[in-house]
């Protein structure tokens, strides 16, 4: 009990941050069709901000009986972060990717003794991390949506301004250790807010989905499994509908196989059903675009 009190003092103490319930406005959608048929004034552009090295098992399960002839190789994940404008209410982020540390330090700002047997080496060009981004186009963000709370999801917070809301899926862990493996990429923002969704509306074939911007425009999908509070998000624009996997589908190659996230998720049985609902609802509805989390996009820097 002592050495439990203790722990949670000297190790984890820095990475608690006060949780608050997000509250979205009052939605008149039940599902899909109703949904599709009623697009908004809303746009995407994503964003590499940067690249990881990391092995292939960590983000495909090459325990998967279509992996057999998969070799555990070490590959180049690009890691993305999306800007959505909507006409009348503003812009918003979709994770933040790897902040500006990255140019100069490959574990970031990762301080500990488990940094460099335990994370992937991580490289950024200059002025590519998304607040650098948001400077040169002199945009005024509102808040910053997380579909998880991995480091490079959310290490480019540390650029951000910290007043603005942050938002993420109810029960997400964030992951900092004292000594052990430190980052406090949520460092200074006042609270962490939690989308709750027992409130939502059914969207087979996934689980709930939270209309969070209250006209149609951009969901919260629930698809825990790579993590537990993990998130999808739908943006339902006039020019293109694209759902946003996160992790839930790392890239093209993780789609195409239908081969599950690997061993970075929390859940891999519930990480590969989920995966296999992206699929079935790409089929069911192929005008949507995907934006996967690790993904080759050829949206560059302009
Ligand atoms: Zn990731």
């Amino acid at each position: 009990m002592v050495l439990a009190a203790a722990f949670t003092l000297l190790v984890l103490q820095p990475s608690i941050i006060p949780r608050k319930t997000f509250s979205a406005p009052e939605s008149s959608y039940r599902g899909w069709e109703e949904i599709l048929s009623s697009p908004q004034p809303i746009t995407i552009q994503t964003y590499s901000t940067g690249v990881m090295l990391t092995e292939l098992s960590g983000i495909m399960n090459l325990a998967h009986e279509r992996a057999a002839a998969i070799e555990d190789v070490v590959v180049e994940a690009p890691v993305n972060a999306s800007i959505i404008h909507h006409q009348t209410l503003g812009y918003y982020l979709i994770d933040a990717g790897l902040d500006s540390s990255y140019i100069d330090h490959q574990y970031g700002t990762f301080r500990g003794l488990f940094v460099e047997k335990t994370l992937g080496k991580g490289s950024q060009e200059p002025n590519t991390n998304i607040a650098s981004v948001i400077k040169r186009k002199n945009i005024p963000l509102r808040g910053v949506w997380l579909t998880h709370l991995h480091p490079d999801h959310i290490a480019g917070i540390i650029d951000l301004p910290k007043h603005l809301p942050y938002v993420a899926g109810k029960g997400e862990r964030y992951i900092n250790f004292r000594f052990f493996m430190r980052s406090d990429h949520l460092a200074g923002i006042e609270a962490l807010y939690e989308i709750d969704f027992t409130g939502g509306i059914d969207l087979p074939p996934f689980g709930r989905g939270i209309d969070l911007l209250g006209d149609g425009s951009f969901w919260a999908i629930e698809s825990s499994g790579h993590s537990k509070g993990h998130v999808m998000y739908f943006i339902n624009g006039i020019e293109e509908r694209v759902l946003v996997t996160g992790d839930a589908c790392n890239d093209q190659f993780q789609f195409d196989t239908g081969i599950g996230p690997g061993s970075f998720s929390s859940d891999l049985e519930q990480a590969q059903q989920v995966l296999e609902t992206i699929i079935t609802f790409k089929e069911r509805y192929p005008e949507v675009s995907l934006v996967f989390g690790h993904d080759r996009i050829s949206i560059q820097h302009e």
